[in-house]
């Protein structure tokens, strides 16, 4: 048993969580840096992937996302573990890990196979934030949910064109990636990050302070401005234009996102590089 606070770090675990994990008692990681740790000390789950950073950014992305979910992995101690993760009001995650190893063997593969495809229907490949499908029925799950108020914003990064035409297309991708850690480094574990398309991006914030949520989209486009996406071509700068718009009582996911759009419209009409927040109907 685990319990992990609104910014995802550890509160309280059990001995064998501790020990599944490769934990010491007194050690309070956050669950990326715990899962790092694990890593070093030969522990925890066995995540076969080239690149583990990227793979910690991608799971980061889902983490969280749903108010309940399961995972069957195999650990490196041989054993089999399903990891259910319940999301708490308090916006904390309470995680029990059940050892599994001898039940359930039969279909273990698919299973396997299964979360993968699963994985891969939502995520967006190059970036690994989610995709627009994913988007899209994360924003449908937002507007049911009951006074919650919250923003929607449209990125599109400024002259993109340009990036590739100057420097090719390979560039090109890499800046789409290092834009899409920006995002994942400003937003929190319960907002959302999706590729829509192309140079374009969306997000879900759980603010709905207009300032605050201008503010924090400030930071943003400063960090886009700071980014040197590609480390041997320091002269390699970009920016990007937003459309914000906050959800109204009865809103739709068709007419938020024509208002954000509008506002992003309006943003790239205005000269780039800045924020538009759509106005309020009426
Ligand atoms: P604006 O400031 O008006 O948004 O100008 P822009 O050049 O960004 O806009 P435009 O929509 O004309 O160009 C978008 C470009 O994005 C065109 C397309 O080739 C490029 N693009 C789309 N997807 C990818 C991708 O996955 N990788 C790369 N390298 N380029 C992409
Ligand atoms: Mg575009
Ligand atoms: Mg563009």
């Amino acid at each position: 048993f685990a319990a992990f606070d609104a910014d995802d770090r550890l509160q309280w675990a059990n001995s064998s969580f501790r020990a599944a994990l490769g934990l010491q008692a007194d050690e309070f990681p956050t669950w990326a840096e715990m899962m790092r740790l694990s890593r070093q000390r030969g522990c925890g789950p066995v995540i076969d992937v080239p690149d583990f950073e990227a793979w910690l950014a991608s799971t980061l992305g889902r983490r969280g996302k749903r108010s309940y979910r399961a995972i069957e992995s195999r650990y490196r101690d041989g054993r089999w573990v399903l990891m259910t993760e319940t999301c708490l009001p308090n916006g904390g995650m309470l995680c029990v890990g059940t050892d599994v190893t001898n039940f359930f063997v039969a279909g273990r593969e698919l299973r396997e196979a299964r979360d993968d495809a699963i994985k891969a229907a939502v995520t967006d490949e190059l970036t690994q934030l989610a995709n627009r499908r994913s988007f899209a029925a994360q924003l449908e799950d937002w507007l049911r949910e009951p006074g919650h108020g919250f923003g929607l914003v449209l990125l599109d990064i400024d002259h993109f064109k340009r990036i590739n035409d100057q420097w090719g297309h390979k560039v090109g991708d890499a800046v789409l990636v290092a834009f899409a850690g920006v995002l994942r480094s400003l937003i929190r574990r319960d907002d959302v990050a999706a590729r829509w398309g192309g140079e374009e991006f969306a997000l879900l914030l759980r603010e709905h302070e207009p300032q605050r949520l201008l503010a924090l989209l400030e930071r943003l486009l400063a960090a886009v401005r700071e980014m040197t996406p590609v480390g041997r071509l320091p002269s390699l700068r970009c920016s990007t234009s937003a459309g914000v718009v906050l959800a109204l009582p009865g809103d739709s996911a068709d007419e938020m996102l024509r208002r954000a759009d509008e506002a992003l419209y309006a943003a790239k009409h205005a000269g780039r590089d800045r924020l538009q927040l759509a106005p309020p109907l009426g």
